[in-house]
Formats: C-alpha cells, structure tokens, sequence
C-alpha cells in the first residue's frame, strides 16, 4: 500500500484508543506488573478483590470482567492497526497479504483481514 494516506485512520484510530482507554479505566486498571494488561475491579472500588473474595460475592465484578475482555480485544486491534500504520503494513491482509478494501477500512479502521478472510 505504497503512498496510501492513513492519517485519517491514524486519527480515528487514536480517537478510538483514548475512548477505550476511559472505558478500560472505568472497569479496571492497568495491571502494575504489566501496562499492556488490564485487569478487572469490582465495581466503584477501583481496586482488586481481597483474598477469599470470590468473583460472585463482589457486586459487579464479575459483569466487570466480561465487559473488560471484550473492551481488552477491541484495544488490541486498535493498537495492532496502530503498529500496521507506524510499520508500514497498514491496510494489508493478515491472510492473503493483499490489499484490504477500502470501504472495509472505512467501516473498520482495525480490520486485520480482507473481505475473503474475515
Ligand atoms: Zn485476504
């Protein structure tokens, strides 16, 4: 994708990315030992459980965690697309290794794959 222009994606991209991030922040927090992990806290305690707590006796933890997991993969994507941009390699099939179309690209700026291979 020689000259192709990504700034636009870049910017809707990066506009995406600090969305998620609030949402991240609202369900869980960074884990300290590892920035590129998130992990889930109860709800409005803004930390971990206490030991012996279980993920059903802490109101809203558990809703956290899966709200966290699907939040999680749709960040990874986005700074997947991130790295294709600043590689180079944005807008390329994971697959095929062909051009992504670019309508595709407008409706999904962190798609990995071409229409053939979703
Ligand atoms: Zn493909």
């Amino acid at each position: 994708m020689w000259g192709m222009d990504t700034s636009v994606y870049k910017a809707r991209l990066e506009e995406e990315k600090a969305k998620l991030e609030g949402e991240l922040a609202s369900v869980g927090r960074k884990n300290p030992s590892n920035p590129a992990d998130w992990e889930a806290v109860p709800q409005g305690t803004g930390k971990e459980p206490e030991e012996g707590d279980t993920a059903d006796n802490i109101e809203g933890y558990a809703e956290n965690v899966g709200i966290l997991t699907d939040l999680e993969i749709r960040y990874n994507d986005v700074l997947g697309a991130l790295a294709r941009i600043d590689a180079g390699t944005f807008g390329t099939c994971e697959v095929s290794g062909e051009a992504i179309e670019e309508d595709r690209l407008n409706a999904d700026p962190a798609a990995r794959t071409c229409k053939a291979h979703i």
